[in-house]
């Protein structure tokens, strides 16, 4: 028995309205994400689910399309290591060519452009893309996060009159002049 690859939901068939300019449809999917959309830091976690709406829309070289795609990041806040939670809605777009990508006209970004075999989108650079730059270089769990005490790691939002005793000043003179004489 042979085994077929299962197919990656990124992979929309077109090939109803390729090379019919003018014809369109319609794309409504929830799905969970195959893989992890995202940056070391933050990113939509395997499984998760992951919202794609886009129209297709035939046009003379190809196929347009645009939509959005919605999911939920998970990270860790980069000063308290707290769990972030972050909804993304990434606006998706991209002209998927028939023709080899070749850049004649002026006002057309390369880098929304992309392949089509005439049978199948593949959304996956392109949503990959799009929602990683939505996400945040350094994710905060809320933007005046104070962190954690440099002395003991104790969250500092828990406990904002965080203080340590500080060592009375004959004692440290004492502990430096015995860690001078052990180096
Ligand atoms: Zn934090
Ligand atoms: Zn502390």
């Amino acid at each position: 028995m042979s085994q077929r690859p299962a197919p990656s939901p990124f992979h929309i068939p077109a090939r109803d309205i390729a090379r019919r300019p003018g014809t369109q449809k319609m794309v409504s999917e929830v799905f969970p994400a195959p893989a992890v959309l995202g940056t070391d830091v933050i990113g939509v976690p395997q499984g998760a689910e992951v919202s794609l709406d886009v129209s297709l829309e035939s046009v003379s070289d190809g196929i347009w399309v645009s939509g959005t795609v919605t999911a939920e990041a998970v990270g860790e806040c980069g000063r308290c290591l707290d769990e972030v939670r972050q909804q993304v809605a990434a606006p998706v777009q991209g002209l998927f060519t028939l023709d080899d990508p070749k850049v004649d006209d002026e006002d057309e970004e390369p880098e929304d452009v992309f392949e089509f075999d005439g049978e199948t989108i593949d959304l996956e650079e392109v949503v990959r893309d799009a929602v990683a730059t939505q996400l945040p270089f350094t994710p905060l769990c809320r933007p005046d996060c104070p962190g954690l005490c440099d002395q003991c790691g104790a969250r500092l939002a828990d406990d904002p009159d965080h203080a340590h005793d500080v060592i009375d000043p004959r004692w440290s003179a004492l502990q430096s002049l015995i860690e001078e004489k052990e180096s």
